[in-house]
């Protein structure tokens, strides 16, 4: 979570650093992790076209430069920052480039959102079949983290819905790539964090659906054993599942907190579904109880990030959800799916210092009493996060992979300048308990992972791929973030 200010070395890319100064400085411009907490200079360009995109690789080489990919700018961390170099911000190529509404199959460009992408093909009856907290993330980012639903353990991550690709490589070729053609680099791209190429198309299956409403059950669990026992019981009968953890709550109710599973509707469930499929029957609302609107409902969430406040939303939270017991309505997808999108600047509650979110992946063996422990060690360090997410996944093959059979904790903290540093030990000590329960970590939520824990997670084995990977995809080390340097720097 520290700023990165070293400059790139020891690379083909730094040949021309005397020439550095070329790059024009109208293109320098602050560059901030999503969660506010890094912020840096970098030469950002934005290409429309392959041919536009191909010249900044180009001047990259010209300038010693290297250059970093950013989508949306979603992740939480430095993924998408790439400090005093180039960052080429991929969201002007977003043409969707093919869609057959009779077989679902979709080929777009990286830069369309997922925003862009469920708005294209909901009324044809189709939804995208991975689905992230926000909509604000780009095709290609969310491939280059193979990002995961709160159907994870059903649907896996959206690499298993990725058909084909095709990859820019630092050289300027672009290769096609699918399991059966370069599937090497296939299974190591997504999830490769940009660091073989940058995708400039996707093809993708979606998935067909029948309402524009989901079978929606919410209910309060007592402590994280309860919690647990719930996605055990319910997962193999719904779609969807999520858990909102109370961080704050101790003792035996430690872990405590509301769980809401979904299930799509079948055929003939819905008595209209050509009206619920409808654009305008999707939206989250343009205001907070008919009056304020959504854009400035993030100051009002100012107490929800210290504890007195947060201390009163869970307990009213949970209360509620217990006196009210199991909770059963119909949802529109994008109210089910996009919850944290209805306060669109809701980071800003954070300011100034930013937040980070610390996302372990563990067994189911030993989930329970790592997750108790690591809410436990939050409390005891003064240092309690404020939104805290659950998921249940499977493992997948992809090279990198953060995917357990086992659960997820997404938390997130308040960075301040009186906690930074404490916020840095709590995070070390937090990574002790993964790894010793079996744990894994994923860079799009990462701020903190040091060099030796990305290799006890991943192993030497895996890092050894990889790299010969990306000398084979990128000899030159062109493609760089503060993340890979960050992780894993040259030996
Ligand atoms: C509120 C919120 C909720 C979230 N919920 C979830 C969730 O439910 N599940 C989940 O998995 N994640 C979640 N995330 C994380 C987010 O989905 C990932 O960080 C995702 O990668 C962001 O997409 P992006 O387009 O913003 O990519 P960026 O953050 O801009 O970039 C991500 C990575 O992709 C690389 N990249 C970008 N474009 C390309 C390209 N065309 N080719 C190759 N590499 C490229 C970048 O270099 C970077 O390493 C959430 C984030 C936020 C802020």
């Amino acid at each position: 979570m520290n700023q990165v200010r070293s400059k790139t070395k020891s690379d083909a890319a730094g040949k021309g650093r005397a020439d550095a100064h070329h790059l024009p400085t109208d293109h320098l411009e602050t560059v901030s992790s999503w969660g506010g907490v890094s912020k840096s200079l970098s030469y950002v360009y934005r290409p429309a076209t392959a041919d536009a995109l191909h010249e900044v690789l180009q001047l990259a080489r010209r300038s010693g430069r290297s250059v970093g990919l950013r989508g949306g700018g979603n992740s939480y961390g430095d993924a998408a920052m790439n400090t005093e170099n180039i960052v080429v911000d991929l969201r002007r190529m977003n043409r969707i480039l093919d869609w057959n509404p009779e077989t679902g199959v979709i080929r777009l460009e990286p830069g369309v959102t997922l925003s862009e992408l469920w708005q294209y093909i909901l009324e044809d009856g189709w939804w995208p079949p991975v689905a992230t907290g926000t909509s604000f993330t780009t095709m290609g980012g969310s491939a280059a983290m193979n990002v995961h639903g709160k159907n994870a353990y059903k649907a896996g991550p959206i690499g298993d819905h990725i058909l084909e690709f095709d990859l820019m490589l630092a050289s300027g070729e672009t290769i096609t790539c699918s399991r059966e053609a370069n599937s090497d680099v296939f299974y190591a791209a997504i999830g490769g964090f940009g660091m073989l190429g940058i995708f400039t198309s996707l093809t993708m299956q979606m998935k067909r659906i029948y309402s524009g409403l989901l079978d929606v059950e919410t209910t309060a669990r007592g402590n994280v054993h309860e919690m647990l026992d719930y996605f055990y019981e319910n997962t193999g009968r719904s779609d969807y599942t999520v858990g909102w953890i109370d961080s704050l709550a101790g003792g035996r109710m430690l872990g405590r907190g509301d769980v809401h599973r979904a299930n799509y509707l079948a055929p003939g469930d819905d008595p209209a579904p050509a009206q619920t499929l409808r654009l305008e029957n999707q939206h989250l609302g343009p205001n907070l109880f008919g009056v304020v609107p959504r854009s400035i409902i993030w100051m009002f969430m100012w107490p929800m990030v210290r504890d007195t406040g947060m201390r009163v939303v869970n307990q009213g939270k949970y209360l509620m959800g217990n006196v009210s017991g199991v909770k059963r309505y119909r949802q529109p997808h994008v109210q089910f799916h996009f919850l944290l999108d209805y306060v669109p600047d809701f980071k800003r509650a954070y300011s100034p210092g930013g937040l980070i979110q610390y996302q372990p992946f563990i067994p189911k063996e030993t989930a329970e009493d790592a997750f108790g422990a690591i809410l436990a060690l939050c409390q005891r360090r003064g240092l309690p996060n404020y939104l805290t997410v659950l998921k249940r996944h499977k493992p997948d093959d992809f090279l990198l992979s953060y995917a357990v059979d086992g659960f997820s904790m997404a938390m997130d903290f308040r960075v301040t300048n009186g906690n930074r540093q404490r916020m840095m030990w709590l995070t070390q000590e937090l990574d002790e308990i993964v790894l010793a329960a079996g744990g894994r970590f994923y860079f799009a939520k990462d701020s903190t992972l040091r060099p030796e824990v990305a290799r006890a997670y991943l192993g030497d084995e895996r890092i050894a791929a990889f790299r010969a990977l990306k000398r084979r995809c990128d000899p030159d080390n062109l493609l760089q973030t503060d993340l890979w340097r960050r992780v894993f720097p040259d030996k």
